[in-house]
């Protein structure tokens, strides 16, 4: 269809969203005296993983927001990962936890996950902010999910009654992907290594989610004209999980790789953990309420 499909610029918006949490950084620690603060948790040695936490930890620096970071051996066990991640939960001075997915595949990540109390699960990675994703009510949004609810939100596309393919089911990206869109009224398939005919459900899809990490499984010729992509995918050599080249000259709209769907990630980390350090100011005090957060 079109050979210029609009550019979904989640590099632009993410700035603009840190620029918003900076504001509200500083507001709140000049109202508090406290400065909004985020606890990492990395396990082991993962060089991609170290990579992630680092430039999250740099982004909220930036924003005004303090880090608090914890270093665990690879040898760390479910049990003493829970006890850290509890005693983060109880320590009044931190506003949100982030513990780096993978942690390792001896240790229970849903346990240790789960311990993360809800009302600073910024990551949006417990079972109960799950919920509240699925079945409404308070909670967070998993930051990648969410973060593309934004770009949607941001650039007008229309999600109610669309025909929307997720391609990826885990439970950071694509299962919370397809409860958010659900809830936005989108008529949801959700596909997965044992889909039959992928092409075929691509081809029906006014909007599709790629969130795999496999370099352009999706091809261009799949897409039906006009569509939006949104590519979650991130693969060596900054290749999403869409042909780019071939899905631009069908699609209305398309997230380049990188600078769509990534940087929305953490400015979405960064504005839930301001959220999460307004809502734990007594709301008596006149600064700042609990709030329904998920999106
Ligand atoms: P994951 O846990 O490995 O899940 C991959 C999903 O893709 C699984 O549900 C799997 O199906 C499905 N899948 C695998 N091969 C498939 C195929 N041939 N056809 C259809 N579905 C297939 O990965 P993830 O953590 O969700 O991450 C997915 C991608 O998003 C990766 O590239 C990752 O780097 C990227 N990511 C980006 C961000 C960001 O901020 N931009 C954040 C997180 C992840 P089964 O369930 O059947 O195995």
């Amino acid at each position: 269809m079109s050979t210029n499909p609009l550019l979904l610029r989640g590099d632009l918006l993410a700035d603009a969203t840190n620029s918003d949490s900076a504001r509200r950084a500083t507001r709140f620690h000049s109202e508090t005296g406290v400065r909004p603060t985020l606890a990492t948790i990395l396990v082991g040695d993962d060089l991609a993983s170290a990579t992630y936490v680092r430039m999250k930890e740099r982004r909220a620096t930036r924003a005004g927001i303090r880090t608090r970071h914890v270093d665990l051996p690879a040898s760390t066990d479910t049990t003493r990962l829970v006890d850290t991640v509890a005693a983060l939960s109880d320590d009044p001075d931190v506003h949100g936890i982030l513990l780096q997915h993978p942690v390792g595949e001896h240790i229970d990540e849903r346990t240790a996950f789960d311990a993360i109390a809800p009302q600073k699960d910024v990551d949006g990675v417990t079972s109960a902010s799950f919920a509240a994703m699925t079945l409404g009510g308070t909670g967070f949004a998993s930051c990648t999910p969410g973060g593309i609810i934004r770009l949607l939100d941001h650039y007008g596309v229309t999600v109610r009654g669309a025909n929307t393919v997720v391609i990826g089911r885990s439970p950071i990206l694509g299962k919370p992907m397809a409860a958010l869109l659900l809830r936005r009224d989108a008529t949801v398939t959700v596909c997965h290594s044992r889909t039959r005919n992928l092409a075929d459900h691509i081809a029906a899809a006014d909007l599709v989610v790629a969130a795999v990490g496999q370099p352009e499984l999706v091809r261009g010729e799949w897409i039906k004209p006009g569509a939006v992509v949104i590519d979650a995918g991130y693969n060596p050599g900054n290749v999403g999980d869409v042909d780019f080249a071939g899905a631009s000259r069908r699609a209305s709209m398309i997230t380049p790789v990188p600078g769509g769907v990534g940087p929305m990630t953490i400015a979405t980390l960064l504005s839930q953990t301001i959220d999460a350090a307004e809502a734990s100011v007594d709301s008596s005090s006149g600064v700042a309420g609990p709030r329904p957060t998920a999106e």
